[in-house]
């Protein structure tokens, strides 16, 4: 049994004030495995101040300084990444291969952000005046369990590279991840009061953290319901806020694609992160006339894909992170099934021999773009697929949602999908392939899946403000 009982504020790790406590678990048995001891209003407002006087000395100092701080972090993690794994996989229960590859790019966002950062244009000089972009101030970040490290690397980066101090609410259930993660900040010399992290509920530390006139900026990356929350508590102190929020993204299978391939990469977008992931492709939208065969190769592929032995390099899908997330899939499992959808795969419950947070990999079929589950983001691995009779008709159930995160076509032809692409109201558009290799690539969403952008220099564009000096 694990115990959390520090936060880590102006550069140590202490006590929090708050008497609270959290169980943790196992999410693949279901085995309590650690308590964190949660931080209240106190110990949030102790780091405000700590980032507020660091703050002061950390916005004046240089590209270079931050550049080494940037690599000294990116190594830190590096250095711990086997830790950092095996918590990833026993609290959260996210396969080890995954696992790895999430590690390693928190690492990697600290290496884009100083390569970033190092062309990024903090000054302009015009004729008769000089742009300054000055840091806005102290950044308020909260994250969700669904990639602790990348989450809270991907907010922190550009906040060091703005030349912000900030103030991490984590999840309450990635407390073990988080303590990893924060000894690696800790172990890489980051000047004291720059990085203040509070374990917490939303609540309480997350409320605290919305209102305080001392924040500059609220970075949230969770649900479309809570960031509706946070933005409109925020716009009262006119913070600034960038928001990643819900997806329910489609997945265009075109008449021309190679359904051979076309069929295991819509399982493997779709059953992402264990279906935990705003960016899923959860809504496969396929021509009527390929119903059939389409329904034959999803069953055919959905062998090959494994469920649960987490240290198994070709294991693809974990257990849910919690009860009430197995809960939430369970009541939309219902519900496809109530609203008159079939299941082709899975169904409720758990997968034979697995107990835990476990539930069944499952694709229904005779989807109508009005069902609940075709509406709603399940964050689960639950998949819907939906046909159509024309490309205009895709792109029309394509973009019939609230959402407009991610979305994904699979074409013989790269010039039609495209031109298909450019149709489509997301924040990204990825065309035969499940990952965008362009590191320089903003993040975020279109419609109610948030506001504002990450990564590259779009996210220090979040954490900056220009200045106009004029003569
Ligand atoms: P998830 O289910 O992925 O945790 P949520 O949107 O519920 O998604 O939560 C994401 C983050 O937001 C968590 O750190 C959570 O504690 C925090 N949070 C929840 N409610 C609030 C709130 N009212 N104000 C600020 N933060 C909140």
């Amino acid at each position: 049994m694990k115990i959390i009982d520090k936060i880590y504020v102006d550069g140590r790790f202490t006590a929090p004030h708050g008497t609270a406590t959290q169980d943790l678990y196992n999410p693949s048995t279901g085995e309590k495995i650690g308590i964190v001891h949660l931080g209240d209003q106190i110990d949030t407002d102790q780091a405000i101040e700590a980032a507020k006087k660091a703050f002061v000395t950390f916005s004046k100092s240089t590209v270079k300084e931050r550049g080494e701080i940037l690599q000294r972090l990116h190594d830190a993690i590096l250095a711990n990444e086997e830790e950092l794994n095996k918590a990833a996989v026993e609290e959260y229960g996210s396969p080890i291969s995954a696992t790895k590859g999430r590690t390693r790019y928190a690492a990697q966002i600290f290496r884009d952000t100083k390569a970033a950062m190092e062309s990024f244009e903090f000054e302009k000089q015009l004729e008769y005046a000089t742009i300054v972009n000055e840091p806005l101030g102290i950044i308020a970040a909260i994250t969700p369990w669904n990639a602790d490290y990348t989450h809270i690397c991907g907010k922190l980066a550009p906040a060091i590279a703005a030349g912000c101090t900030i103030v991490i609410k984590p999840s309450e259930l990635s407390a073990l991840q988080t303590q990893i993660l924060t000894e690696c900040f800790d172990q890489a010399g980051v000047p004291k009061g720059v990085i203040n992290i509070v374990n917490g509920t939303g609540p309480v530390v997350g409320t605290v953290l919305t209102a305080h006139p001392d924040i500059a900026v609220v970075t949230f990356t969770g649900s479309t319901q809570i960031g509706r929350v946070i933005g409109s508590k925020a716009a009262e102190t006119m913070k600034r806020v960038t928001l990643e929020l819900g997806g329910k993204s489609p997945n265009i299978i075109l008449e021309d694609a190679d359904l051979q391939k076309a069929i295991p990469l819509a399982l493997a977008i779709g059953f992402s992160n264990s279906g935990q992931a705003c960016h899923a492709g959860t809504r496969i939208l396929v021509p009527e006339s390929k119903l059939e065969e389409i329904k034959s190769l999803i069953i055919e592929n959905m062998k090959n894909i494994r469920i649960g032995d987490l240290w198994n390099s070709e294991s693809y899908i974990g257990p849910m992170v919690s009860q009430k997330q197995y809960d939430t899939v369970q009541r939309y499992i219902q519900s496809g099934w109530d609203q008159g959808a079939e299941i082709l795969v899975g169904g409720p419950g758990h997968p034979e021999g697995l107990g835990g947070f476990y539930a069944k990999p499952t694709v229904f079929v005779n989807v109508t773009p009005e069902m609940i589950i075709a509406k709603e983001e399940i964050f689960g691995p639950v998949l819907c697929v939906i046909t159509y009779k024309t490309e205009e008709e895709a792109i029309t159930i394509a973009n019939d949602t609230i959402y407009g995160l991610s979305a994904y076509i699979s074409s013989g032809d790269t010039e039609k999908a495209k031109q298909i692409a450019r149709q489509i109201i997301s924040g990204r558009v990825l065309i035969n392939t499940a990952v965008n290799r362009e590191s320089q690539s903003p993040f975020g969403g279109f419609k109610q899946s948030g506001i504002g952008r990450t990564s590259w220099a779009y996210g220090i564009d979040e954490y900056v403000e220009p200045k106009v000096i004029a003569v």
